[in-house]
Order: C-alpha cells, then sequence, then structure tokens
C-alpha cells in the first residue's frame, strides 16, 4: 500500500507519455502516485483519466524549480489549485527563462558541435518543459554523445564551458507561492550533493517559517548521513517524510518505485490540501456597521 510521488512524464523531461507511464505505474502494484512535471500542470488532466482506468489514485503535483545564485532547490507542490493565477503567472515565466536560456547553450555549443536549436525542439513534445536533457537527447541523436548522464557530467554540467545558469524564483517565495494556492510544498531531494551545492539548515528552516510541510528524504540522490540529518529535522518540526523514485523513463537511471511513501503518510497530505482549500473559499469576514 504504497505511493511513488515524484515521478516525470514527457511534458517535462522524463521520456514516456503520461498514458504509457501510468500504465507502468499500474504493472508495478503501486495503490497511487503523483506526476511532478518540471514547472507544469499540463499532465494532470490525463494523469486523472487514466489512474481512473487503471484503478490508482491520483495525487496532482508539480516540481518548481527555485535558486538562490548557484544553489539550485526544487520544490514539489501537491495539490495545489491549477487555476491560481499567481503561481500559473510563475510557472508560465520560469518555462519561458529556461526556453531562452537552452537556446543560449544550444548557441554556445554550435560554435563546436553540429547541434541546432530544431535538433533539440525535436527531441521534446510540444508544449513541454524544456531542459538540459532535451539539448542531451540531441547531443545523443548527432551521436557526439552516448547518454543523457554522460551529457550532464561533461558538455552540460554545471562546471561546463557551455552551461548558463537560469533565473528561478528563491525558495522561500516558491513556498509561500505554493501555500497561497492551497498546496503542499514538500522539498525535493533536500541534500542532493550529486547535483552540486545543497540547501543549509537555515535555509530548509526559513522554508519551514513560510510553511513548507515536508521533505522528500527517502530519495536516491540523499545519502544515508544525510538522511539521518534530515530525519532529526523532519521530527523536529513535525514535518512529512515521503520517499520516491524521480522516475524520468529512460532518461535516467531511477526506477519506478524504487522509495515510496506509505498511504497513511498520503493521507495526511491529502488532510492538509482539504484544510488549504477549505481557508482559500472561505469568505472573508466582513465587519457589518
Ligand atoms: P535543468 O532543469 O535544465 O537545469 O536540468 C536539470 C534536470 O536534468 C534535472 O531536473 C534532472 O531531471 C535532469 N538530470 C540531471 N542529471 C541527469 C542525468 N545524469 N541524467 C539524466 N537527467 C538528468
Ligand atoms: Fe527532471
Ligand atoms: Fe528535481
Ligand atoms: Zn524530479
Amino acid at each position: 500500500m504504497s505511493y511513488d510521488l515524484h515521478t516525470h512524464s514527457v511534458l517535462s523531461d522524463g521520456t514516456q507519455s503520461v498514458e504509457e507511464l501510468v500504465a507502468e505505474i499500474a504493472d508495478c502494484g503501486l495503490t497511487g502516485f503523483s506526476l511532478t512535471d518540471h514547472d507544469t500542470t499540463a499532465g494532470w488532466h490525463s494523469a486523472q483519466k487514466h489512474a481512473e482506468q487503471w484503478g490508482l489514485d491520483f495525487l496532482p503535483g508539480m516540481e518548481i524549480s527555485c535558486a538562490i545564485g548557484p544553489l539550485s532547490v526544487h520544490l514539489l507542490s501537491y495539490g495545489h489549485q491549477q487555476n491560481d493565477s499567481v503561481l500559473n503567472e510563475h510557472i508560465t515565466q520560469a518555462r519561458s527563462s529556461r526556453r531562452t536560456r537552452a537556446q543560449r547553450i544550444v548557441q554556445k555549443l554550435s560554435e563546436t558541435y553540429p547541434i541546432t536549436w530544431e535538433d533539440v525542439l525535436a527531441q521534446a513534445s510540444p508544449g513541454a518543459t524544456i531542459g538540459r536533457p532535451h539539448i542531451a537527447d540531441a547531443l545523443v541523436n548527432a551521436n557526439i554523445i552516448r547518454t543523457r548522464s554522460e551529457a550532464f557530467s561533461g558538455l552540460l554540467a554545471d562546471h561546463s564551458a557551455y552551461y548558463v545558469p537560469y533565473r528561478a524564483v528563491h525558495p522561500v517565495e516558491a513556498v509561500t507561492m505554493v501555500k497561497a494556492a492551497g498546496g503542499v510544498p514538500i522539498m525535493a531531494h533536500p541534500r542532493a550533493r550529486i547535483r552540486g551545492q545543497v540547501a543549509s539548515a537555515e535555509l530548509i528552516e526559513q522554508m519551514i517559517e513560510a510553511g513548507l510541510n515536508g521533505l522528500e528524504i527517502y530519495h536516491r540522490d540523499n545519502n544515508e548521513e544525510d538522511r539521518n540529518w534530515l530525519k532529526k529535522l523532519a521530527q523536529k518540526y513535525d514535518l512529512i517524510i515521503t520517499g520516491s523514485s524521480d522516475y524520468h523513463g529512460a532518461g535516467k537511471p531511477n526506477r519506478l518505485a524504487e522509495n515510496t511513501t506509505p498511504t497513511q503518510t498520503v493521507e495526511r497530505i491529502k488532510e492538509i490540501i482539504r484544510q488549504n482549500h477549505q481557508k482559500n473559499t472561505t469568505p472573508q469576514h466582513t465587519q457589518t456597521i
């Protein structure tokens, strides 16, 4: 009785359509799942529909890219209102800024390698959130490298001469936005050292102050020592602890359901979503004279 609360489809940098992804999830024997594409909710409708067909429970999710200078933070939002204008405005801008940044990376690469922006677009679904994985796929397709991972440890790595950063929201502001939209913010892979610099205790505490509800502790990118450190933090602030695969299909080594979250924890997340939505729809008390 468990859920995989962190998965990606072709609507961001996963390699499967939502339909294919949900079929594979059903095959795994999971109770339910969340689809958490980067900076988009475009897959929610299809995920809900296919979940129903397979008798799975679907928790709507999204992974928001945040940063403070060179520090990258990913924030998972569960169950926020899909029509929230502030959050929607933000993710529209985020997708556009990612695209401009990807174009600049490709421009730099094209000075040395035979790769064009059209090659990259050919690797992404229409309207998908563009990321470095799509550039990696174009490099693989052009036989410049062999795998996505090779790109991330070489040409597309943070320290590469071809790397271009992009502007992303401050993680504390992202938590505030998710809360205002009625969602449950949970920090994704909080100590993923493999990706570079990680958030400090001070930053995580600031996020908790802003309303962070949980930490994705069981994720392959958090090592044992960091997991223990995170568990203490979770205990101190009564935070929700989740476990997920961060599945990207064939795009990453992560396997579906390699980490999972118990149904009981998902019920706690759903309860907070219900409370948040109730608060957001309760009319403000107006004073009558
Ligand atoms: P970007 O969002 O453009 O900065 O690219 C980072 C994204 O690439 C992350 O969200 C991961 O999903 C993906 N990624 C990071 N490392 C790898 C890797 N080694 N192989 C495949 N995908 C990766
Ligand atoms: Fe990704
Ligand atoms: Fe992530
Ligand atoms: Zn992810």
